[in-house]
């Protein structure tokens, strides 16, 4: 029993790198130390990417075989089991159902989402924007209405002096 504690003592040691962060197991192969967000290290990251084996699910590091219940991460392209990414049956058949609703990995769902902010920011600095601009517009019209006033002003005065004299 003490050997196995110490055995766990020795394991957690491990897993921390100097920094005190946690290492993890690559995925694919079990090398404890750096890994990706996919939680694969940079050997095996180069070997998917030299393999291009785009039907690897990305979660379980399985092939998405015909059989299986994929789907296709509409941003990445890359396929998964419908089960590794939590779809259950009832919204899998939705999502069969309907070819132009878009469905996003866990990975690009957050970019995606992102993107949707920012376009959504985009579109409204350009509402703010042609506002002012309108807002100046009539500024610049009550500045020319004034002018016209004063220029006005100016001429009538002109020509009661020229009557005095
Ligand atoms: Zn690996
Ligand atoms: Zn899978
Ligand atoms: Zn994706």
């Amino acid at each position: 029993m003490v050997l196995l504690r110490e055995n766990t003592k020795y394991k957690d040691k491990l897993r921390m790198d100097k920094r005190g962060a946690k290492k993890k197991e690559c995925k694919e192969c079990g090398y404890l130390g750096k890994v990706n967000e996919d939680e694969i290290c940079i050997n095996c990251e180069e070997e998917d990417k030299r393999k291009m084996d785009l039907n690897k699910c990305k979660q379980c590091r399985r092939k998405v075989q015909g059989d299986d219940e994929g789907i296709q991460c509409d941003k990445c392209g890359l396929w998964y089991h419908a089960v590794c990414e939590n779809i259950g049956e009832a919204l899998y058949k939705d999502l069969q159902k309907d070819n132009d609703e878009l469905w996003f990995c866990r990975r690009c769902k957050p970019t995606v989402k992102k993107n949707l902010l920012e376009n959504k920011k985009l579109k409204e600095d350009n509402v703010r924007m042609k506002e002012e601009l309108q807002e100046v517009k009539e500024e610049l019209q009550e500045v020319k209405k004034g002018n016209e006033q004063a220029c006005e002003a100016v001429r009538r005065f002109e020509e009661l002096i020229e009557e005095k004299n």
